[in-house]
């Protein structure tokens, strides 16, 4: 049988489409990149925003015209059930909590029109086949869920609470991945800085352990709350400072410079709380490099609290910032309060979009004549590299010889989204 595999979101979803087609793989069947050649259609869905949501459904019902048994997984089917069946009732639907039986489904699908597998089972998406998007890069789920109850979020509403996966599962993940070639092991959960506080157990010992592993790669330590970071903040400054194989790069989600909003937002920390640890990692570490979201027309968000945002921006001057206008995703509390003017949110988005590229073009211009060693982790339009600080290089003068090898590079040019280099 022929399937064919089409995934949207986040790093946890894309991996969740590489296991898919470890397993479907591995139980004899054939991936095809044509959904017309296909027998079955599976699409991964993403819940977090309306336009992805609107995009999703489209494309699923164009992929129904091909007249295939569809399957429809991932996020929405969690958050938005209800919904999803009543669009499309032909389709079978598996939970994002259930993917690791996706094979099961394909086989019952031979005798049945179409099958359900919904509800939660804490499954460890660990240390099952998988067919890399990227031989490079592997990206390794340490957790499902979160313990976070943000107002906006339809995340929660699919992942649920958190089920952190078994340390030695994850240091199992990541040999092999080594072992297989890969040199960036991206590190990603819903909250990075959560791990382990359901089993015993925090990110900074599973970091500890990790970085213990034999070979030649390098960490990317995925997106996390301050929350829980600042009970260990010196400690994680330490093994950032320390382990070369960590780069120097954090992201962690400010959402808002107004404590009001974050208030509303259920989100536990306060703007003093992250700028705190953004001030402490960069008089440490001064390369590091700061990613962030800000989330703009969030209800009850006036002019003072947008200025408080844009002010904060401003001040603190992160590398990269993620700007998404406020979605109001069904079944989350803050669907239910008055929603600001689309124009306003429109406007407010336009600005505080452009000073953060303005100030990401500024902060890459300090790189242009930096000299030193850059992993060659990807090929888009060029070949991409990262350095220590996880800055995004680009290399028009890499090769595909170059995939994977650590290369000595000048920077010549800066841009807001990352860095031109040359290979020397
Ligand atoms: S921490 Fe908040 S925003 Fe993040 S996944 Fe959990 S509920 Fe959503």
């Amino acid at each position: 049988m022929k399937i064919y595999i089409e995934g949207y979101g986040c790093a946890a979803q894309q991996s969740d489409v590489e296991i898919m087609k470890g397993l479907i793989v591995k139980s004899g069947l054939e991936i095809v990149k044509n959904p017309k050649y296909a027998d079955i259609i599976i699409i991964s869905t993403c819940s977090v925003k309306n336009t992805t949501e609107q995009k999703i459904l489209y494309r699923i019902s164009e992929l129904q015209k091909n007249k295939k048994k569809i399957i429809i997984t991932g996020c929405l089917v969690d958050a938005n059930y209800k919904k999803i069946k009543e669009y499309f009732p032909d389709a079978s639907l598996v939970s994002t909590h259930r993917i690791t039986e996706i094979h099961k489904v394909i086989k019952k699908l031979e005798k049945e029109n179409k099958v359900e597998l919904i509800g939660r089972k804490n499954i460890p998406k660990l240390c099952l086949p998988r067919i890399r998007e990227n031989p490079v890069i592997a990206t390794v789920q340490i957790s499902e869920g979160c313990e976070g109850y943000c107002t906006y979020c339809s995340t929660k509403l699919a992942k649920g609470k958190l089920f952190s996966f078994p340390e030695n599962m994850i240091l199992k993940e990541i040999e092999n991945a080594i072992k297989s070639g890969c040199k960036e092991i991206r590190l990603t959960a819903q909250d990075f800085f959560a791990y382990g506080k359901d089993i015993e157990s925090n990110y900074l010992s599973l970091l500890e352990k990790v970085i213990k592993i034999k070979g030649n790669f390098f960490v990317r330590v995925g997106m996390g709350n301050v929350n829980n970071l600042i009970p260990y903040l010196k400690e994680t400054i330490e093994i950032f400072k320390n382990s070369e194989k960590i780069y120097k790069f954090l992201h962690i989600p400010v959402q808002s410079g107004s404590n009001k909003i974050l208030s509303a937002m259920r989100r536990k920390y306060t703007v003093e709380d992250w700028k705190k640890v953004v001030y402490e990692f960069k008089k440490e570490i001064p390369e590091i490099t700061i990613w962030t979201d800000i989330i703009v027309g969030f209800p009850g968000e006036t002019e003072e609290d947008f200025d408080a945002s844009y002010n904060l921006i401003k001040e603190v001057k992160p590398d990269y910032v993620n700007v998404s206008r406020f979605s109001s995703r069904p079944g989350t509390e803050a669907s239910k309060l008055k929603q600001l003017n689309t124009e306003i949110v429109k406007e407010r988005t336009k600005k505080i979009s452009e000073i953060s590229r303005k100030i990401c073009l500024e902060n890459n211009k300090k790189w242009v004549g930096w000299e030193g060693e850059v992993l060659v982790t990807e090929k888009l339009k060029t070949f991409v590299g990262r350095n220590f600080s996880y800055k995004q290089i680009i290399l028009p003068n890499a090769s595909k010889k170059d995939l994977g090898k650590i290369i000595k590079v000048k920077i010549i040019d800066s841009l807001p989204s990352g860095l031109v280099g040359e290979k020397i």
